[in-house]
C-alpha cells in the first residue's frame, strides 16, 4: 500500500495493513485467487481510474480518449495473441458480467440453456435459481457420472437432444479434470445450440496451453482475469469474428456503461507477463504443486473427488473423516490455511455445511511454493482434520504455517515479520493477535 494512505485516510490504511498481515501470514489455498504482481498492481492504482470513456477504441461517446484508447488497444492485442482468438472484448467487470453479456447475445427470455449445476462444480451465472441466468432462462443441467465423477459425454448428448436448448454451457468452478471441448462442440452441432466455454478457473492454463483451448472451438469463450490468469479482479470475452458485433454490443450498452480503464490496463500488463516463457514455467509449477498435494492428500487417508487432478485445483471428500466441509473450513483458518467449504457431487450435506473442501495451487505457488512444500501443506491439512478440536494441536500447527510462509512473501510487500514489526512501531492493537 502506498503509505501516504496512513496520513490520508488512517482507518482505511489500518484495515488493509490487517488484510496485508493476513495474506502474508497464511497459506492461501482458495482455488480461484491468486497474486497479482507488483506491475498489475501499479497499473491498477492510476490515474486511469478518473476517466469515462463508454463505447470503444476509436468510437467512444466521451472525448479525451486518446491514452485509454491506447491502453484498451494493447490490452485487446496481447489477449488476442495469447488465446488465438478472432475477437476480443476485455471490458467485463468480472466473470459474472462477461457470462451475462454472452447470454444477451445469443438469448432471448425463456430460452433454454444446458449447463452443470453449481452443486456439481458449476457456477451461480451458469442457471442457479437464484441468480439473473435462472431466472430468466429455462435451465436444464446434465450431471457428472455418478461412479467417475467426471463428464460423461454420451450422458450430456442425450441430455441435449432431449432437452434441444439454444445455449451449451461448459467450463467449471469446481471441476478438476480435463475438459473436452472437441465433443462439447459436436454435441452443440448436433442440436444446433452455441457452446460457451466458461474458462473462468483454467484460462492460465490455457493461455499456455496445458490445458485444450476452447477458442476456435465454443463460439463463446467467458472468463476472469483474475484467477490462474494472475491478472486484476475482472472479466473477458473471446469470440468468433461472427459474434464479434453482438458481444460488444451486449457489453455495451448491453449490460454495462463505462468501462475500468484501470483495471483494464491491469489486464494489459497481466497479458504481457502471461506471454512471457516464466509464465509457463509458472504454470507448469502449479500443476505440479496440484498432483503432490492431492497425492499428499490421499497417502493421509483423504478421498479426492474423482480420483485426482489434471488441472490446479481439488474436490477433498471429508466424509472418510465424518466431517462437514464447514468445520474443516474454520479448523483450517485457525491455523492459518484458508480454504472454502464445497459441495461435492450428490452431496448428502446442505450446501451450508457441505461434505467438502475445494484447494488450489495457484496462489502459493506463485509465492514460490514447490512440491516439499506442498507435500507439508497437505500433512498440515491432514493434522489439523483429524484433530480439529485439539487446540494444542492447532496452536502448533499455526506455528508451523507462520514459520513456513515467513519464507515466501507476498508479491509486492515484505516477509511476515517485517510487517508485524512495522505494525507494531504504528501501535496497531491487532499486530499482536498475528505473532
Ligand atoms: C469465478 C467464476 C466466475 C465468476 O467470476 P466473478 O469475477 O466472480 O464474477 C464465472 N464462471 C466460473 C466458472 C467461475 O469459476
Amino acid at each position: 500500500m502506498d503509505e501516504r494512505l496512513w496520513s490520508w485516510d488512517p482507518e482505511i490504511a489500518a484495515a488493509i495493513a490487517g488484510e496485508e498481515c493476513r495474506q502474508a501470514g497464511t497459506i492461501e489455498l482458495i482455488a480461484s485467487e491468486n497474486f497479482t504482481s507488483p506491475a498489475v498492481m501499479a497499473a491498477v492504482g492510476t490515474v486511469l481510474t478518473n476517466k469515462y470513456a463508454e463505447g470503444y477504441p476509436g468510437r467512444r461517446y466521451y472525448g479525451g480518449c486518446e491514452w485509454v484508447d491506447r491502453v484498451e488497444t494493447i490490452a485487446i492485442e496481447r489477449a488476442k495473441q495469447l488465446f488465438g482468438a478472432a475477437h476480443v472484448n476485455v471490458q467485463p467487470h468480472s466473470g459474472a458480467q462477461a457470462n451475462m453479456a454472452a447470454m444477451l447475445a445469443v438469448l432471448s427470455p425463456g430460452d433454454r440453456i444446458l449447463s452443470l449445476s453449481l452443486q456439481q462444480g458449476g457456477h451461480l451465472s451458469h442457471g442457479a435459481p437464484v441468480n439473473f441466468s435462472g431466472r430468466w432462462f429455462e435451465i436444464h443441467f446434465y450431471h457428472l457420472h455418478p461412479e467417475t465423477e467426471q463428464l460423461d459425454y454420451d450422458h450430456i448428448r442425450a441430455r441435449a437432444h432431449e432437452v434441444q436448448p439454444k445455449l451449451i454451457i461448459c467450463g467449471y468452478s469446481a471441476y478438476s479434470r480435463t475438459i473436452d471441448f472437441a465433443r462439447f462442440r459436436e454435441i452443440a452441432d448436433e442440436v444446433g445450440a452455441v457452446l460457451l466455454a466458461d474458462i473462468a478457473h483454467i484460462a492460465g492454463i490455457v493461455a499456455v496451453g496445458l490445458h485444450p483451448s476452447p477458442v476456435g472451438l465454443a463460439q463463446i469463450v467467458t472468463t476472469t482475469t483474475h484467477k490462474t490468469l494472475r491478472g486484476p479482479r475482472g472479466g473477458m470475452i473471446l469470440c468468433d469474428a461472427d459474434y464479434a458485433e453482438t458481444i460488444d454490443k451486449s457489453v455495451f450498452p448491453g449490460t454495462q456503461g463505462g468501462p475500468l480503464m484501470h483495471i483494464i490496463a491491469g489486464k494489459a500488463v497481466a497479458f504481457g507477463e502471461a506471454l512471457q516463457p516464466s509464465f509457463r514455467d509458472y504454470i507448469a509449477r502449479v500443476l505440479e504443486n496440484a498432483r503432490v498435494l492431492a497425492e499428499t492428500l490421499q497417502a493421509e487417508g483423504l478421498r479426492i473427488v474423482s480420483g485426482g487432478t489434471d488441472n490446479h485445483l481439488m474436490l477433498v471428500d471429508l466424509r472418510p473423516l465424518g466431517l462437514s466441509g464447514r468445520k474443516a473450513e474454520k479448523a483450517l483458518d485457525a491455523v492459518g490455511i484458508t480454504v472454502n467449504k464445497n459441495a461435492i457431487p450428490n452431496d448428502p450435506r446442505p450446501p451450508a455445511q457441505a461434505s467438502g473442501i475445494r484447494l488450489g495451487t495457484p496462489a502459493m505457488t506463485t509465492r514460490g511454493f514447490g512440491p516439499d512444500e506442498m507435500r507439508l501443506t497437505g500433512q498440515l491439512i491432514a493434522t489439523v482434520l483429524r484433530n480439529p478440536d485439539d487446540t494444542a494441536t492447532l496452536e502448533r500447527v499455526r506455528g508451523q504455517v507462520r514459520e513456513l510462509v515467513e519464507h515466501f512473501p507476498v508479491p509486492g510487500l515484505p516477509p511476515l515479520s517485517k510487517i508485524v514489526h512495522t505494525m507494531e512501531a504504528a501501535q496497531l492493537g491487532f499486530a499482536g493477535e498475528l505473532r
